[in-house]
């Protein structure tokens, strides 16, 4: 970026929550891959009379995730009408949360290239979706499944400078979600979108100039390259002479990679807001917010420090392993099974994760489960299988067909040689054939004697025991 500016940027996610009915209605919230409004009733559409119920669940779930999110929770807040007419809204008003939230005054830690940041979060608050609507060649379809729904607004404080953080800090939040149950979070079933407001400023300035608010990021990659072209853009008007001079809103075209502006920014008063009259307020006592802390899990940066600091685990390997709950939770029960938490930690993030990445798949979809993986790693500290077949012949059987390591072992022939005297007659015949590097060895090169490894455990086709094989060289050198 340009180094006379400095980007302001601050973001606001709308996440479904997890529940099996909609915010205000028994509807089913399964609005992925269905036949068009067929989970829509006379609340949900909008007919007069209609009276909303609150879904408790929803409630809270959403408080769980405030909470996760270091946000104040008070004991008094309310519902609003926020009103506004669009085709998908058949209420002609969004039931939203206006001055009175849920929850604020949270923050959030967010990990960018090793550098920690704290970003603030205004407030999570609770909400109703809107429908969807397809855009046929001469008309315009409205599909209400998504009527309704549960959604949760976080909002953070202008704390984010750049697009890299902007799309961390969005990562994190929804680590976070998952990890507290309150959001699938799935951003290829609409259940998490970005709204992105950036400005520019001179550096060293620390007034707030006018914005865009790009609407409706659906993916971490269209809210980093809407970032990074808006920057550019606000860059290029102010040169011209031209810099934003009020709030605008704009969309995102990922086929052109451009914005492009759709209307004057909307403030509050545009909405008429007012307290929706069917709804009771939310009154949430002291002892719920306890009840509601002690179902808040283990978050991942508590995790991380746990496997650095109990576990001895690397950085990087933790990191890793932290970043996503179902990952956590394999790592955790092959901890369980082997005892071992440093060759779990070595065999997950190197070796399986490496493959599920190559082949596109999520640790739910290894045929390596857990327990067999654990029993893998126990095979290799009681000297059953060696580390090097452990880690590719044993290994890739395993992962093409989910089988047991102990059979694989044995109908491959992989089987560890632990017995010292054929071992040894093996190292000796190697040394007679390479006598060069023998001598070498003697005159201090290791590497010399990594090669001799190399010979006899290629001799064995891998099955010497290799720790055996080093001294065991290493002791007929002398
Ligand atoms: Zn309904
Ligand atoms: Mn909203």
């Amino acid at each position: 970026m340009d180094d006379r500016f400095e980007a302001v940027i601050g973001l606001e996610i709308h996440a479904q929550i997890a529940t099996k009915t909609k915010m205000f209605c028994s509807c089913s919230s399964d609005a992925f891959d269905h036949e068009p409004n067929i989970n829509t009733c006379p609340i949900c559409m909008g007919f007069p009379g209609q009276l909303p119920v609150i879904n408790n669940q929803a409630v809270h779930k959403g408080l769980a995730a405030a909470l996760a999110l270091h946000c104040q929770i008070p004991a008094f807040s309310k519902f609003d009408r926020k009103n506004y007419f669009y085709p998908d809204l058949p209420k002609g008003f969004q039931i939203s949360q206006f001055d009175q939230p849920v929850s604020m005054n949270g923050w959030l830690e967010i990990n960018v290239g090793g550098e920690k940041k704290k970003i603030r979060i205004t407030r999570l608050h609770l909400e109703d979706d809107a429908g969807k609507l397809m855009h046929a060649e001469d008309s315009t379809l409205c599909d209400y499944n998504r009527s309704g729904i549960a959604l949760m607004e976080i909002v953070s404080e202008p704390d984010i400078r750049n697009a890299e953080e902007a799309s961390t800090y969005a990562k994190t939040v929804q680590t976070i979600l998952r990890y507290v149950g309150s959001s699938e979070a799935d951003m290829e079933k609409g259940m998490m979108r970005f709204d992105a407001s950036v400005s520019i400023r001179e550096k060293g300035d620390t007034k707030l100039n006018p914005r865009a608010e790009i609407k409706n990021l659906n993916s971490f990659k269209s809210l980093e390259s809407a970032i990074g072209y808006e920057i550019e853009q606000q860059i290029f008007l102010w040169d011209e002479g031209k810099p934003l001079n009020k709030n605008i809103t704009v969309g995102w075209n990922a086929d052109q990679q451009k914005t492009y502006f759709l209307r004057d920014k909307e403030g509050a008063d545009d909405y008429r807001y007012f307290p929706e009259p069917d709804l009771p307020p939310l009154v949430i006592t002291p002892d719920f917010i306890d009840q509601l802390k002690k179902e808040v899990p283990e978050l991942p940066v508590e995790k991380q420090e746990r496997y650095q600091n109990e576990w001895k685990i690397s950085e990087s390997e933790a990191l890793l392993l932290c970043s996503q709950i179902e990952l956590a939770r394999y790592f955790e029960e092959v901890v369980a099974l082997t005892n071992d938490p440093k060759k779990a930690a070595t065999f997950i993030t190197s070796i399986l994760m490496s493959h599920l990445n190559r082949d596109g798949f999520s640790i739910a979809e290894t045929k390596i489960r857990a327990p067999l993986m654990a029993k893998l790693i126990a095979m290799v500290n009681e000297g059953k299988v060696s580390m090097n077949l452990a880690k590719s012949e044993v290994f890739e059987a395993m992962y093409m067909e989910g089988k047991d390591p102990e059979v694989i072992v044995k109908e491959k022939g992989l089987v560890q040689m632990n017995d010292e005297g054929k071992i040894q007659e093996i190292c000796k015949k190697i040394i007679v054939e390479n006598p060069k590097s023998i001598e070498d060895y003697k005159a201090g090169k290791q590497a010399a004697l990594q090669f001799l490894v190399g010979k006899v455990m290629k001799e064995t086709r891998g099955q010497a025991n290799a720790m055996m094989v080093q001294e065991l060289l290493k002791r007929l050198a002398e």
